[in-house]
């Protein structure tokens, strides 16, 4: 069954590429007005060529003065999806402040700051919810060098669960993705050993990756009300990986 997002309005971080930039054009498909959060304006600008009345942001989501600013006119969401991350690979015993810094203010500090506008929100206009967290398999199993990355994931399982159990009365629901390897940008760049991603993928039971549609297919069904008694709960999208 294909949810419908007629009616309700969506807003999608690192919406220029990858796993965001699919899931902007698939709510957009299904009717949903959707606000385009990224970095890079030039993605933007394609993306609403491509997907026109898509609302486009541009803003380093790493800078919170910048992003309350930037999205203080946006308006309210129903639908939100926290997929903006970075990928930074360094051995442990070479992490540095600032790559843990960074790691940090993209991947989960945004996720307080834009979950607690859009919920604030909801609650006001007493709106259900829907908030979608884009996690990784890393946040259960480690991977050389993604020491600060699977970090900032793993803290993302417990901020998904606190944030169910505190938005829940409201009727804001909120659940995560966990993919294995995409081979989207940042999934190219962590894999860039083709003989390590050969031996990687063997390890999948499917013996496969994940496709970025798989992902987006896992984020539409969490934010739409096929999934409306899930909360606090994940889905992998691991290609059997945390079986083996
Ligand atoms: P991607 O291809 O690198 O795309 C990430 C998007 O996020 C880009 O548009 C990027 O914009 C934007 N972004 C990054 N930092 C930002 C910032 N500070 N402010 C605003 N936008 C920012 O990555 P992806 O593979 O689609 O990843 C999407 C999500 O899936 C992430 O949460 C990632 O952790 C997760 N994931 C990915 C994989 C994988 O193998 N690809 C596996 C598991 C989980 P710029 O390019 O302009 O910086």
């Amino acid at each position: 069954m294909q949810p419908s997002f007629h009616g309700l309005r969506a807003l999608v971080t690192g919406a220029g590429k990858g796993i965001g930039r699919d899931t902007v054009k698939a709510l957009h498909a299904r009717g949903a007005g959707v606000v385009a959060v990224s970095r890079t304006n030039a993605d933007l600008v394609h993306l609403v060529d491509e997907c026109p009345g898509v609302q486009p942001v541009c803003v380093d989501l790493g800078d919170w003065e910048s992003t309350e600013r930037a999205l203080a006119g946006v308006g309210p969401v129903d639908l939100l999806v926290n997929n903006a991350a970075v990928a930074l690979s360094q051995p442990f015993l070479e992490v540095t402040k600032e790559a843990f810094d960074r790691s940090f203010s993209v991947n989960l500090r945004p996720v307080f700051q834009l979950s607690q506008m859009a919920a604030r929100s909801m609650i006001q206009r007493g709106v259900p919810g829907s908030i979608v967290n884009v996690s990784s398999m890393v946040a259960h199993v480690t991977f050389p060098n993604l020491s600060t990355y699977s970090s900032t994931k793993g803290a993302m399982t417990m901020l998904t669960k606190a944030m169910a159990l505190e938005l829940g009365p409201h009727k804001i629901r909120v659940n995560s993705v966990n993919p294995t390897v995409v081979l989207t940008a940042m999934g190219r760049r962590v894999i860039e050993d083709a003989e390590l991603a050969q031996k990687l993928k063997a390890r999948h039971p499917l013996r496969k990756f994940a496709e970025v549609e798989d992902v987006v297919n896992s984020i539409l069904f969490l934010l739409s009300d096929l999934s409306a008694s899930t909360s606090g709960s994940c889905i992998l999208v691991d290609a059997g990986y945390l079986a083996s």
